[in-house]
């Protein structure tokens, strides 16, 4: 065997490269030669944009029926085997980060990002591990168990194992694009790969005065309906309106990988669902009929004002044919007092698009897991590694996707470092 051939390639420099390598200089017997290539550069690009720059990077209370892909069972054993606890004890007792945490959300103590980021950084230093920048892998191919990775300057490396963690397709500055898609689907084959959607995204829609709602912040659930009206999914939290004239905030995230599928699909009859207020429309009823008797003499938007943003009662009303300025609440019947506030807990909001890859925080899609073994190995692909957010997995907001992206990275180093 040549002296120059690696032990590992990793093909990519994000979170879950970075923690592969990391992985594997604690499994692996030492001398062995590891090389992450990075197409962009600089490593971790996604990685520092976390958590508004302050990286969720897990979370405590890790449900795995949050997350989307089409083996949940492999994927809750995957978390079983590797979950948040021992990412929490490899940061904290091998990278050296403090972490502190908010509920059940775990952010470095300082709260940035780059902590994260240079923690793996200077370990894969230290401890010896190559890395490569501005080295774009354009194809790999397999020969006698041994992989040639071409990098889009020409340049030839060879391996015995190579990881994939090239991750999905949004945010493309950051050096994830999805085009590595077509090099995966040549070394192993098209049907195993779901083609990438936006997920984690905002959604739009052309209903009257939603505009005018820009920046405003209501705590309530959503639920995305499909044209048959059956419930796709839902969720509660802080619902945002946004100057493109639609609706975001992570409760909306969380949901919008349904109706970005729904869209997609065809259906021209989406909706998102919002609770405005948080509360019962029973609840809200009574608090409408206490103001009705107190400011009787106000217009519905002024003798609403303690309870409800004008801007809302004035879209709320506009949906019922009415003016809020126009008229007292004492002229409204007790029909349309109920509407009112049914409305307020419930209304449809038509779904007509959604944020695209400059807004979508993951994407949903990649390579199937169903078709990678116990330890991200291909099936039938020795030394083939898939991880990451490359793998049909994505979760909702939280830590999730970050969590998905240890998981994996650490079950690949398991397995390669088995079979070394
Ligand atoms: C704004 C934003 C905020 C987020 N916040 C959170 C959060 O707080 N918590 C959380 O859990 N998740 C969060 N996420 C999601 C999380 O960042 C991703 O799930 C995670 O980074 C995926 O890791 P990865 O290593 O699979 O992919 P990436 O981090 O995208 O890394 C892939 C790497 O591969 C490189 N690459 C691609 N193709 C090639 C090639 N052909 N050759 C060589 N290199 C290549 C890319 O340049 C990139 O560096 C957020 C995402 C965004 C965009």
């Amino acid at each position: 065997m040549k002296s120059d051939v690696y032990e590992c390639i990793i093909v990519g420099g994000g979170a879950a490269g970075l923690y592969c390598a990391a992985k594997l200089v604690r499994t692996l017997y030492s001398g062995k030669k590891i090389l992450i290539l990075e197409g962009g550069s600089r490593v971790g690009a996604k990685l520092a944009l976390t958590g508004s720059g302050r990286c969720n990077l897990t979370n405590t209370e890790i449900d795995p029926g949050k997350y989307n892909t089409d083996d949940p069972d492999k994927l809750a054993s995957c978390l079983n085997r590797y979950g948040a606890t021992d990412t929490i004890d490899f940061y904290e007792n091998v990278l050296g980060v403090v972490l502190e945490q908010k509920g059940e959300l775990v952010y470095p103590s300082t709260y940035k990002s780059s902590t994260v980021v240079d923690a793996l950084r200077f370990f894969l230093a230290d401890n010896g591990v190559e890395t490569e920048l501005k080295a774009r892998v354009v194809s790999i191919t397999n020969n006698d168990d041994i992989y040639e990775i071409s990098i889009a300057d020409g340049r030839k490396f060879t391996s015995k194992n190579v990881v994939i963690a090239t991750g999905g397709f949004t945010y493309p500055n950051t050096g994830s694009d999805g085009k590595s898609v077509d090099m995966i689907g040549k070394l192993t084959d098209s049907t195993c790969m779901v083609p990438f959607k936006p997920a984690l995204t905002s959604l739009t829609s052309d209903i009257p005065g939603i505009k005018g709602l820009c920046g405003i912040r209501c705590k309530g659930d959503v639920k995305i309906v499909d044209g048959e009206g059956v419930i796709k999914a839902h969720s509660k939290g802080e619902i945002l309106f946004t100057k493109e004239g639609g609706i975001s905030g992570i409760c909306v995230m969380d949901v919008s990988d349904s109706a970005v599928r729904l869209i997609d699909e065809g259906d021209k009859n989406v909706k998102a669902v919002v609770n405005l207020t948080g509360r019962s429309a029973g609840v809200i009823l009574q608090m409408i009929y206490i103001r009705r008797q107190m400011y009787y003499h106000r217009n519905c938007a002024d003798a609403l004002s303690g309870m409800l943003l004008r801007n809302i009662t004035d879209f709320v009303m506009k949906k019922m044919g009415l003016k809020s300025d126009k008229m007292t609440l004492r002229e409204l019947d007790d029909k349309q007092l109920a509407e009112l506030s049914n409305l307020l807990c419930a209304f449809p909001i038509p779904v007509k698009g959604y944020g695209g890859t400059d807004k979508a925080q993951v994407s949903s899609g990649g390579f199937k897991l169903s078709k990678l073994d116990d330890s991200m190995q291909v099936k039938y692909r020795s030394g083939l590694y898939i991880i990451g957010e490359a793998v049909n997995c994505n979760g909702i907001c939280g830590g999730y996707n970050l969590q998905w992206a240890w998981t994996s990275a650490a079950l690949a180093a398991e397995g390669i470092s088995q079979n070394v």
